[in-house]
């Protein structure tokens, strides 16, 4: 039967290649529902393509120009929970969460209790949200089928595997631009240097974060929230090729990986298709093409990593202040106002300096991600 989607965070960069595995397979997959933030012009063309029941956009300015543009009998969704509404679309199936950013954890809470078949792509929901998201999901007795590749990659090996089978999940990470680089030349790095990331085809901040592996430090925390697995027992390899997208130890040591050339539209289409697999356009992987490299990666080349596991075995808000401090130091980062190397100084003194609250509700979130963005620019 024909799934019909909500993709929300349509225009960037997963919306887009969500959209592209729908064109693959049209007998699978319809469109009801599209979400952005604000770019019409990104939007029109591809509601005039899918013809969606509903479109949402955040910024109400945005959504006057459009409503005179919008064929007839598509609905208009305007306002800051406009997201969350096409999530809960009555005539969706599946709803894929590409929103950038913590905007995005209504929108996974609105479709969680809406129970539709989620497949996220977003992590910020799950790291700053993670145990709300748990607890909701519990409720409703639903399930997230992840995007992200690292957390996808997880998700296959763990497809058999009876409870209490895993020992430990190892995520690999690229190491992004300075994987080879001392710590002298780290602290002298320029945004343009960071941004030469040569695997993944990836947005500013994320480049960033992939060579200072905090981008890994947030997987860390989502893949516990994901599959309930203890810090303790997650691991980090880094991984230059970016072919082996991650792997489940067994107790029995056994060790499972997934592996295949970096395109996202595998993991976008087997979160949509799970438990079946379809043909794909992924170029298919050729093993003696690269050899396959793994090491452990040095805690004082990249300080911001370990500091994921102190924020997770703290809980609470303390996920949010990893997360929120980091956006806001990264900025800092741009701006030429904070080096490479103190971007992790910057989120251990934020969380060290923001009080933990636990077991938090949506406001005391958004709260302590508004203290360590506050704190962060404070201190410049
Ligand atoms: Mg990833």
């Amino acid at each position: 039967m024909t799934k019909r989607l909500a993709v929300l965070g349509c225009t960037g960069s997963i919306g887009r290649q969500t959209l592209s595995v729908v064109d693959a397979h049209p007998e699978e997959f319809t469109v009801t529902a599209l979400s952005a933030d604000k770019n019409t012009e990104a939007l029109l063309p591809l509601i005039k393509k899918y013809r969606p029941k509903a479109v949402a956009l955040r910024d109400e300015r945005a959504a006057v120009r459009l409503k005179n543009e919008l064929p007839r009998g598509v609905e208009l969704l305007a306002g800051e929970s406009a997201s969350a509404e096409a999530a809960a679309h009555p005539d969706a199936d599946a709803v894929v969460v590409a929103v950038l950013g913590m905007a995005a954890l209504p929108s996974l809470l609105s479709a969680i209790r809406a129970k539709k078949h989620i497949a996220l792509a977003n992590k910020e929901s799950i790291v700053c949200g993670g145990e709300l998201v748990q607890s909701e999901l519990k409720a409703h007795d639903q399930t997230i089928y992840p995007i992200d590749s690292e957390q996808s990659a997880i998700f296959q090996c763990l497809q058999g595997i009876a409870p209490g089978g895993v020992e430990r999940l190892i995520l690999t990470a690229s190491g992004g631009a300075f994987r080879s680089w001392s710590l002298a030349e780290m602290s002298a790095a320029t945004p343009e240097q960071a941004l030469q990331h040569p695997n993944w085809d990836m947005g500013r901040k994320i480049t960033i974060d992939s060579a200072t592996l905090i981008n890994k430090g947030l997987e860390v925390i989502e893949a516990h929230y994901l599959f309930g697995v203890p810090a303790e027992r997650i691991g980090v390899l880094l991984h230059p090729q970016s072919i082996v997208h991650s792997l489940v130890e067994t107790v029995d040591g056994s060790l499972l990986a997934q592996l295949s050339t970096p395109d996202m539209r595998l993991a976008i289409q087997y979160a949509l298709t799970y438990p079946q697999r379809l043909p794909s356009r992924v170029t298919k992987l050729d093993l003696t093409a690269t050899p396959l490299e793994f090491s452990k990666p040095d805690r004082a080349r990249f300080p911001g990593l370990p500091l994921a596991y102190d924020a997770l075995k703290a809980g609470g808000t303390a996920p949010t202040v990893y997360n929120a401090s980091n956006e806001a130091a990264v900025e800092l980062f741009f701006m030429r106002k904070l080096g490479f190397l103190d971007i992790a100084r910057k989120v251990e003194a934020a969380l060290a300096a923001i009080p933990n609250v636990s077991r938090p509700a949506l406001e005391d979130i958004y709260e302590a991600d508004r203290r360590a963005r506050e704190f962060v620019m404070k201190g410049q």
